[in-house]
């Protein structure tokens, strides 16, 4: 109702009418200006962040490197339970951590990147009404004059923020001669628009943005998001819901992933790529046991899984069973005894010797 009575106002009011629809037109543009603004920051940050931050200028893989790292320098139990229980979480909210951290420190980024984008984007809005001006200019039918401006201001713009044509017709049946006027007024227009806007960046935070920039981040860096089913270390395929089988190269203690040896409290310190090369077996269901030769047979989430055989272990895992071996074992509720005492050549590994294995 309120639009309508504007338009009204606009083709009733003969000369001063022009400035009323630049003011209307300005009101029309504002959310879209303010969501493309938004949308576009976004984006730079997470480019920005690729390509100065170096635990994401790499791949998935050399993210998760990082994040090893990080948990060891950290050295804080609270970290790895919550990296245990769900990697992929994790690595979300070391993301968001540190996107939040890129655009809010003392260097105020966020503030920076939302007004270069503001002033990129104000310039293609005034660069558009010249645009559309020049097209308008010369014509005598002063009754189509608007409405072709407007046709030419839309298409200048459609690439960059939402402008509907449609929502503009009320106000296309002004005449006008003096297209200049125009043009001054839109200027005139634009101008508290943009020190509206820069008045609401110099306060925002992330919680502005309809799509967070760590969402946008976190998809720069896709992956399967399946966990082995013996140690729980996830998937590296880079591609979610992939074709074959889930597969991976670092397979860890298979205590990880919660086994201890049947109606005990002896936990598992095996690593499954080596279990599925010895003649022992496992317990998949209540009657039922396996050769881990035979883990597919076992059907999903184990016939889903390709374990190549493979004996060794990252140094970084036996550091860690032996410097948290009691949280491990409180929070697995077990103990690294009999069976499952933790080996001997476990404890020479030096948390440095560890973080350098890590590529
Ligand atoms: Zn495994
Ligand atoms: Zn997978």
């Amino acid at each position: 109702i309120e639009d309508f009575f504007k338009c009204f106002q606009i083709s009733c009011q003969g000369a001063t009418s022009i400035t009323t629809f630049a003011d209307f037109l300005c009101s029309k543009i504002d959310p879209g200006l303010r969501l493309a603004i938004y949308d576009k920051t976004a984006l730079v940050i997470a480019e920005r962040m690729r390509s100065e931050v170096p635990d994401f200028s790499g791949s998935r893989a050399n993210l998760e490197v990082c994040i090893l790292k990080y948990l060891a320098q950290e050295e804080k139990f609270e970290n790895y339970k919550l990296y245990l229980s769900s990697p992929v979480d994790f690595l979300e909210s070391y993301i968001q951590t540190h996107v939040e951290t890129y655009c809010l420190d003392q260097n105020r980024r966020l503030v920076m990147f939302l007004n270069t984008t503001l002033t990129q984007y104000y310039e293609t809005i005034q660069k558009a009404v010249f645009a559309s001006t020049a097209v308008v200019k010369g014509r005598r039918d002063s009754n189509k004059i608007i409405s072709l401006w407007l046709d030419e201001f839309c298409r200048e713009l459609g690439g960059v923020l939402r402008l509907p044509r449609g929502d503009l017709v009320g106000i296309e049946h002004l005449e006008i001669t003096d297209i200049e006027f125009l043009n001054d007024a839109m200027m005139k227009a634009l101008s508290p628009l943009r020190n509206r806007l820069k008045e609401e960046f110099a306060h925002a935070d992330l919680s502005s943005f309809e799509k967070q920039p760590h969402r946008i981040l976190v998809e720069q860096f896709p992956g399967c998001k399946e966990q082995c089913p013996f140690c729980g270390s996830v998937c590296t395929n880079t591609i979610p819901n992939h074709d074959g089988d889930h597969q991976l190269v670092f397979h860890r203690p298979q205590v990880l992933g919660k086994w201890r040896v049947y109606k005990t409290d002896i936990f598992v310190t095996d690593i499954c790529s080596s279990s599925v090369a010895s003649d022992k077996l496992f317990r998949v269901s209540k009657y039922r046991w396996l050769p881990y030769k035979k883990y597919r047979d076992a059907g999903p989430p184990f016939s889903t899984w390709n374990i190549l055989p493979d004996s060794s272990m990252q140094k970084y895992w036996k550091w860690f069973v032996c410097h948290f071996r009691e949280q491990l074992e409180e929070f697995f509720k077990g103990k690294f005894h009999d069976r499952g005492e933790i080996p001997a050549s476990w404890h020479k590994v030096t948390k440095q010797e560890a973080l350098d294995e890590l590529r």
